[in-house]
């Protein structure tokens, strides 16, 4: 058994002895609830496990960093130090993440995920940095955690890259991007969801329009679907997921760039969509299981970036790369009809999965808040 922290353990226990809470927080159909709005439901949320302010920090690399024997702390979660502080795993019922110094490379939940900062190594202890604690690791091991709660989606706008002039890496992005989203559409309606897409055409679209589409149409959860390219290079495949940057933080290219420093690949000021980091992450995970465990695709991981398309967002978004038409061989099974299908179930899958874990969340705060309130 993990240490846990009291408040931690009490909504544990909450949740195993008050299942009948689950059902009970779905909200209306009629009347949904935006994220941040007046009718958020404050009763259900937790109380306040991660009061950021008071998370200790230590400067490392200039950095606001956290040490990982915190956020086991903060998480519930058993740490496991090796190597001089060099390495850590965390870890607790069906959750675990690997970490290692000086390396931004994270094996979490058995996903590759790439944090925005390395982990360091400091006085015998390893340390992650604050930001990439609250946005890219807690979200991922307790969806949930010191964050609002927010309904289950009712609306997931889904973005088939390029179209019209843009033809993206190839012309086969364009018309594979939207056959996919077309071929996902029914099988998300079928899950009870209403489904809008930014083009079921060959149209040009600007970034700022996709964005503005599902703020318009009040998206609770956007993917934009594209495919992969690499100049002269037939062999890399597999997929990758993104998620909008923190401010403050690198885009994961910027670390592989011989010039660093020429192009930053950073932005300062919170976007519209960095106010859903958290949730973001959680779609994120979402996606990523599906499109690696379900097409057994190579994970190429989860990053953060700066695409245009994603920042206007007022909702969770990701963009989702399915898989490289420069490999010979994926490209092939690319070209078949069959394999978009699967494509497209393991987007609806995972979209199933994130209101999954949306559902479990707020269940949790619900079991916490009846505790403290002594129902
Ligand atoms: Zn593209």
């Amino acid at each position: 058994m993990p240490p846990a922290p009291p408040r931690f353990l009490a909504s544990v226990l909450l949740a195993l002895i008050a299942p009948a809470a689950t059902g009970a927080e779905a909200p209306a159909r009629s009347a949904p609830m935006r994220p941040g709005g007046s009718n958020s439901p404050a009763a259900v949320q937790p109380p306040a496990p991660s009061s950021s302010a008071t998370v200790a920090t230590r400067k490392l690399r200039g950095l606001d960093y956290v040490s990982v024997a915190e956020v086991g702390k903060r998480l519930g979660l058993a740490v496991t130090e090796s190597e001089r502080g060099r390495k850590a795993r965390l870890a607790g019922g069906k959750v675990e993440a690997e970490l290692t110094h000086d390396d931004r490379d994270a094996t979490i939940n058995g996903l590759r995920v790439v944090l925005g900062e390395p982990a360091q190594a400091s006085g015998g202890q390893l340390f992650v940095s604050r930001v990439d604690f609250e946005r890219a690791i807690a979200p991922l091991l307790r969806p949930g955690f010191g964050v609002p709660a927010r309904p289950r989606p009712r609306t997931i706008v889904l973005d088939p890259g390029h179209g019209g002039r843009d033809q993206g890496t190839s012309v086969n992005e364009k018309t594979y991007a939207l056959d996919v989203a077309r071929r996902a559409k029914p099988l998300l309606e079928a899950a009870g969801f209403r489904v809008v897409l930014t083009r079921d055409a060959d149209v040009g679209l600007e970034l700022f329009e996709r964005a503005g589409i599902a703020n318009q149409q009040r998206g609770d959860a956007f993917v934009s679907i594209h495919f992969n390219a690499l100049p002269s290079d037939t062999v890399t495949s597999g997929v990758q997921v993104f998620t909008f940057a923190p401010a403050g933080q690198h885009a994961a290219e910027w670390w592989s760039t011989p010039m660093r420093g020429a192009d930053p690949h950073l932005e300062k000021s919170e976007m519209p969509v960095n106010r859903h980091d958290h949730w973001s992450a959680v779609l994120a995970q979402g996606l990523h299981r599906r499109l690696v465990g379900d097409l057994k695709a190579a994970d190429r991981g989860k990053k953060i970036a700066h695409w245009g398309v994603l920042r206007p967002l007022d909702c969770p978004g990701v963009l989702i790369e399915c898989g490289f038409l420069t490999s010979a061989a994926e490209a092939r099974k690319i070209s078949t009809p069959a394999y978009r299908q699967k494509i497209a179930e393991a987007i609806a899958a995972g979209l199933r999965d994130y209101a999954a874990a949306l559902d479990a969340a707020r269940a949790r705060g619900a079991a916490v808040a009846a505790g403290a309130t002594g129902k």
